[in-house]
């Protein structure tokens, strides 16, 4: 298992990080225990000692499992990360008391990678101002957390603010070889890397999209390695970075892990040509976009309450990874009605304020269009 030691506190861990927000479940939505501690062995046993969780991962359920897991196994061989439900938070003490509920739900004493989860610039403006940050300097100092970082999710600006005011141990952010400009971004890398920060990366897959490209592009991987799944590509994208302490991969089967735990193995930085050609492809995928909208979302808030982004978001995914049921799936299930194209009332509202010379409403017509039940 490739390790890596990063950052001041020079600790050694596993590249490979298992995500436990993906655990296997059963037809009732409840985390299946049985597989889900074999999928944790199998991965302990090849040497990954990354663990991440979070407070609100699984509904509550996945830091209690790891936590019954962490029980079985020497706890000393393994970095449990999780995070702090900021979202939550509405005091000083209010940090503690939820650590606490971590502590006790992980059957630990202590937590070696502790994040305030998913910080926006609202949330970490509120969380300045209550005092968490003192809070969570504290918590380290009393030993109860061995190193602090956050995860993120906003716009490259915030993500500088946030990693110039604390002296973080690490950070998580989103990265893959489709969203090189996405919220933090390879900009965001490159200045951890200058600060000295460590990166830990999250959706290095895209949500498992990258392992399901459509079949002229697989073919491409196919004949550079026939042996190698086209997730190993987009995982070693991201692993090749050298500022990248763990890539975390949110596993439910057997058949995930292996694969995985063959790509870490005996891990092969990405060459030149090998970048080169992963590159070109997701420069062939954007290519496919329909709509060149960039999520900016100057066209917000729309009256009648259509996320119109989100649609748009859906809709590209659908033709770039050649995926109408996952699109539909999300676009039925994941949007409440009233925020679905089809409900736009086409009040024109929305087509000054979009940069990019949207025709939003006739756009928001072919989607609706588009992922209509009876599509196919
Ligand atoms: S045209 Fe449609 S999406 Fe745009 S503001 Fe009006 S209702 Fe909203
Ligand atoms: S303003 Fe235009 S580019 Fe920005 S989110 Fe709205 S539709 Fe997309």
């Amino acid at each position: 298992m490739e390790k890596r030691v990063l950052g001041k506190s020079r600790t050694e861990m596993s590249l490979l990080g298992f995500g436990c927000m993906r655990l296997p479940c059963d037809a009732k939505g409840k985390i299946d225990e049985r597989e889900a501690f074999t999928l944790f062995n199998m991965a302990l046993a090849a040497g990954v000692d990354v663990f991440d969780t979070a407070y609100t991962y699984h509904d509550g359920q996945s830091e209690i499992v790891l936590g019954k897991w962490l029980k079985s196994i020497d706890r000393t061989k393994v970095r449990v990360a999780t995070k702090s439900p900021v979202w939550l938070i509405t005091s000083k003490e209010d940090f503690f008391t939820y650590l606490q509920k971590q502590l006790q739900n992980l059957q630990v004493t202590y937590i070696d990678d502790y994040l305030l989860h998913a910080l926006d610039q609202d949330r970490f403006e509120k969380l300045k101002e209550l005092g968490v940050f003192e809070a969570m300097s504290q918590a380290k100092e009393v030993g109860l957390i061995k190193r602090v970082g956050f995860s993120f999710h906003d716009e490259f600006d915030v993500f500088e603010s946030i990693l110039t005011y604390h002296p973080w141990d690490f950070c998580q952010i989103q990265l893959n070889y489709m969203d090189t400009h996405y919220q933090a971004g390879l900009r965001g890398l490159h200045l951890a890397e200058s600060l000295g920060i460590p990166v830990r990366i999250m959706e290095p897959i895209k949500g498992g999209s990258l392992a399901r490209l459509p079949a002229e592009l697989r073919s491409i991987l196919n004949e550079h390695h026939p042996h190698w799944s086209t997730a190993s590509f987009a995982l070693r994208w991201v692993a090749s970075f050298w500022n990248v302490e763990t890539v975390l991969s949110g596993m439910s089967t057997r058949i995930q892990v292996l694969d995985n735990l063959k790509t870490f193995t005996n891990f092969v930085v990405m060459d030149e040509a090998e970048n080169k050609m992963i590159l070109e492809i997701a420069e062939k995928m954007r290519e496919r976009i329909k709509v060149p909208c960039t999520g900016c979302r100057y066209c917000m808030p729309c009256p009648y309450g259509i996320d119109i982004p989100v649609n748009f978001s859906y809709y590209n995914d659908s033709y770039i990874y050649d995926n109408l049921e996952q699109g539909k799936d999300r676009y039925l299930n994941w949007m409440d009605s009233a925020e679905r194209a089809s409900a736009c009332v086409r009040c024109g509202e929305c087509i000054p304020k979009c940069p990019q010379h949207i025709l939003i409403p006739d756009r928001l017509v072919e989607v609706a269009d588009r992922f209509k039940e009876d599509s196919q």
